[in-house]
C-alpha cells in the first residue's frame, strides 16, 4: 500500500512470472479479477462466440457453463465418470456435433481429468481442450500439470480454493491466447489509449497479487498436508466409498469427497448435530437442472450425474486441521455409517 501502486502494477507483474514458473512451466499466466473472468476471457481470446457448443460438465460449479454461455455460445453438458466424478471420455464423444469447438474439463474436487483421452478426442474432431482447472492448483495427468494441456487453463484464487488472492484468477495460456486475454482484461489495450478490440475491467489489483504471491510460497506444503489429512481418511472409514484416485493422475484435494449410499442429507445433519462435523454437498443440482442454464438442455438426461449430485458429501481436509479434528471425524462418519446400515 505504501508503495502507491494499488491497481494493476509489478506485483501483478510478479505474481504471474512466479506462478507461471511454479504451477505451468513453459505457459504464459495472465492475472485477472476472478476464476470466472478467466474462463469467460479464455474463451473469448480463443474465438468462442455465438453458434459455438463447448462441451462441459453438468457436476461442476455453475461458473463453467456459465462463462460458455456468457461467451455467447452454448453449453453442451457431458456425463461423468461415476468413480472420479470427472468429464467421461465416451459422454463426451457422444456430444460432438459439427457446431463443438472445444471440450472443456473441470478437474473437480482437485483431481485431474483425463487429460490422454480429451487431447486424442481433440485431435480426432479438430477441436481445441480448455481447463477449468480452478480447484485444483499442483495437481497433474501422467506427471504433467494441470493448466498446461489446453490451449488455456483457468486457476480460481477465491478464498476456499487451495490457495487465495482474496478474489482473483491465473489464466495460464499458450502465446496465441495470452494476448487477446490481456487485452480482454484492460478495456481492450495493452499500450495506454491504443484500444484494440472492446474489452472488460477484469485486472487483478497489486493488493490482491500481494496476497497472492505469499499464498504461493505456502501452496506445496498446504498440499502436502492435504494429502496426508486425505490418506488418514481414506485408512480409517468405513461404511462409507472414499474417493478414487485414476492411476494416472495426482489429487491435491480441494475437496475430500465421499459417497453415502442413501439419505445424505441426514448423514450430514447427523454429523454436524452429534458429532459437531461439518461438511458441504458440492453440487447438489447439477447445472443443466439450474434455472439458469437447463435452457441450453432440454430433456437432458445424464444419470451419473444424478447420482453424484445426491450421494456425495465433502468432509473437511484442509491443512489447519488438528489430530484431534481428524479423529472426530473418523469417529463421527464411522458411527453415522454404521447407524444408516
Ligand atoms: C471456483 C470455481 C470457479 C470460479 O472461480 P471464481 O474465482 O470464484 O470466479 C470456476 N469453476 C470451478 C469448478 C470452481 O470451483
Amino acid at each position: 500500500m505504501r508503495s502507491g501502486m494499488i491497481a494493476q502494477g509489478p506485483e501483478v507483474a510478479a505474481f504471474e512470472k512466479e506462478f507461471a514458473e511454479k504451477m505451468v512451466a513453459g505457459r504464459t499466466s495472465v492475472a485477472v479479477n476472478s476464476g470466472t473472468s478467466g474462463l469467460h476471457l479464455g474463451l473469448l481470446a480463443a474465438g468462442i462466440g455465438p453458434g459455438d457448443e463447448v462441451i462441459v460438465p453438468s457436476f461442476t460449479f455453475a461458473a463453467t457453463g456459465n462463462s460458455v454461455a456468457l461467451a455467447g455460445a452454448s453449453p453442451v453438458f457431458a456425463d461423468i465418470d461415476p468413480r472420479t466424478f470427472n468429464l467421461d471420455p465416451a459422454s463426451v464423444r457422444a456430444a460432438i456435433t459439427p457446431r463443438t469447438k472445444a471440450v472443456m474439463p473441470v478437474h473437480l474436487y482437485g483431481q485431474a481429468a483425463n487429460m490422454s483421452a480429451f487431447t486424442s478426442l481433440a485431435e480426432e474432431f479438430g477441436i481445441a481442450v480448455f481447463e477449468d482447472a480452478a480447484q485444483a492448483h499442483g495437481s497433474t495427468w501422467m506427471g504433467q500439470p494441470v493448466g498446461t494441456f489446453g490451449s488455456f487453463g483457468v486457476f480460481s484464487l477465491y478464498p476456499t480454493k487451495n490457495m487465495t488472492s482474496g478474489e482473483g484468477g491465473m489464466v495460464s495460456c499458450v502465446d496465441e491466447i495470452a494476448h487477446g486475454v490481456r487485452l480482454l482484461r484492460n478495456q481492450g489495450m495493452e499500450k495506454q489509449y491504443a484500444n484494440e478490440v472492446v474489452g472488460f475491467n477484469a485486472r487483478m489489483t497489486d493488493i490482491h497479487a500481494a496476497i497472492g504471491r505469499v499464498q504461493l510460497t505456502k501452496l506445496e506444503a498446504w498440499t502436502k498436508t492435504r494429502q496426508e489429512n486425505a490418506a488418514i481418511l481414506d485408512a480409517n472409514l468405513h461404511g462409507v466409498v472414499t474417493p478414487y484416485v485414476d492411476p494416472s493422475a495426482t489429487h491435491v484435494y480441494h475437496q475430500y469427497t465421499i459417497l453415502v449410499d442413501d439419505d445424505r442429507d441426514g448423514f450430514q445433519r447427523a454429523l454436524r448435530e452429534e458429532y459437531n462435523v461439518g461438511s458441504g454437498a458440492y453440487y447438489p443440482i447439477p447445472n443443466h437442472r439450474l434455472a439458469s442454464l437447463a435452457p441450453y438442455a432440454p430433456g437432458l438426461d445424464l444419470p451419473n450425474t444424478e447420482v453424484a449430485a445426491r450421494s456425495v458429501l465433502s468432509l473437511p481436509v484442509h491443512p489447519s486441521l488438528t489430530q484431534d479434528d481428524l479423529e472426530r471425524i473418523v469417529a463421527g462418519v464411522n458411527a453415522t455409517a454404521k447407524a444408516g446400515a
